[in-house]
């Protein structure tokens, strides 16, 4: 297993990229990644979703301060000025919002930040000498595959605005890069969880986490009474669905891989990052009780709508373009998850 990389700072490429919600959870671990590669980073966020002081503790990681701007991405003008002063090279855009549901009651708001953000970042870059644009899709734009693994030649199929809202950014990244000298790779991930393996940064959800890990982990801190497994009525072996769960320590060396397979890259691909295994629910709170050493309280619940029974990913494209592969198993993502939850309780809102 690759440990998250020790900064060195003899790798220095002298190549500046431009990370938009450098401070949420794959993008701050994404940032100490590229810093310990010898990149230079300038964030920019707007704190929607993460805390300030996630900055101090990517300095403190990374071993120097990230270069930051806060500023909300659908104001072109303010990363034009960015853009202009820092000269990027390359650009990963993780700034988005990702709840489903709440994609579902406010289409509005995700339209707006998801598509218009997007659109207003590729117009600040558009005069720019940015040569690789790496944006953050997501499986969920495979909806209910009717067959796994999924490759990246899967009918897309979203069945939420949010899952529209990625595919409809990565339609307009393909439009855009092809009118200019610019690679650009749509990188579609499965189910990131896990934490930096120091515990000092992870993911922290604002309210009622959407997502399993962050819910399980925090019923077994003491902060919910208990786990609601949707279903255990699908077609699989114990009933419950299957994903593919991802290290975000893994998926945040994707990112550094992509950069540096840029030369092997004219052109827009699409890239699944995932493991290629699939795990059940019940599965991933076994894992994660024996991580915390005592059983997560859980019950059977209805489905979720718009759940797919089965997916995870083919593998095979991410590791002939970008030489790259997941290795982190779930032992490594339930042990780190939990020292995060467990060094943090209440996520950055009580940090240092
Ligand atoms: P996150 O919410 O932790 O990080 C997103 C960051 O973007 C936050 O820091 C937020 O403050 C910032 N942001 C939101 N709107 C902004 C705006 N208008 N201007 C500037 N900054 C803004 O989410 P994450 O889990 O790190 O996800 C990063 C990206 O990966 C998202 O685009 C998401 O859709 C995609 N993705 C995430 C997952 C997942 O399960 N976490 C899976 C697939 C794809
Ligand atoms: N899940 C669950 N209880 C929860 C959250 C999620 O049983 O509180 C299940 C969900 O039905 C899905 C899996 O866990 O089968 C992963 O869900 P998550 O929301 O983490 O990711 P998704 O695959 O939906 O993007």
């Amino acid at each position: 297993m690759s440990e998250p990389t020790e900064p060195n700072h003899n790798q220095a490429t002298n190549a500046t990229v431009l990370v938009t919600g450098a401070a949420g959870y794959i993008g701050s671990h994404t940032c100490i990644e590229l810093m310990a590669n010898g990149f230079d980073v300038i964030g920019v966020d707007n704190f929607d979703n993460s805390e300030p002081v996630v900055l101090d503790r990517i300095a403190e990681l990374a071993g120097r301060p990230i270069q930051f701007a806060e500023l909300d991405i659908r104001d072109t003008e303010a990363l034009r000025k960015v853009v202009s002063k820092h000269s990027p090279s390359a650009v990963i855009h993780f700034a988005g919002l990702k709840a489903v549901g709440e994609s579902v009651s406010h289409p509005q708001k995700y339209w707006s930040v998801n598509v218009g953000g997007t659109l207003s970042l590729l117009d600040a870059i558009s005069t720019s000498d940015v040569s690789m644009f790496v944006f953050s899709s997501s499986c969920t734009v495979y909806g209910d595959p009717a067959a796994v693994p999924v490759t990246e030649t899967t009918p897309v199929a979203p069945i939420s605005p949010y899952g529209r809202t990625k595919l409809a950014a990565e339609q307009a990244i393909i439009d855009h890069l092809s009118t200019r000298d610019c690679g650009g790779l749509l990188l579609r991930y499965f189910n990131p969880v896990g934490a930096h393996a120091s515990g000092r940064i992870g993911e922290d959800p604002v309210g009622v986490p959407n997502n399993l890990m962050p819910f399980a982990m925090q019923v077994a801190v003491g902060r919910r009474d208990a786990l609601s497994i949707f279903g255990d009525d699908y077609d699989t072996a114990d009933g419950t669905c299957i994903r593919d769960y991802i290290h975000v320590v893994d998926l945040a060396q994707g990112h550094v891989a992509a950069l540096k397979a840029e030369t092997d890259i004219d052109s827009c691909e699409i890239v699944n990052l995932g493991t290629g295994r699939g795990s059940s629910v019940l599965e991933v709170v076994n894992a994660a009780s024996e991580a915390v050493g005592k059983p997560i309280a859980h019950q059977i619940v209805a489905r979720r709508d718009g759940d797919a029974a089965v997916i995870f990913a083919d593998t095979t494209k991410a590791e002939s373009l970008l030489s790259w592969s997941a290795d982190r198993t779930m032992v490594d993502m339930c042990r780190d998850h939990w020292s995060w939850q467990s060094l943090n309780p209440d996520g950055y809102r009580t940090a240092d």
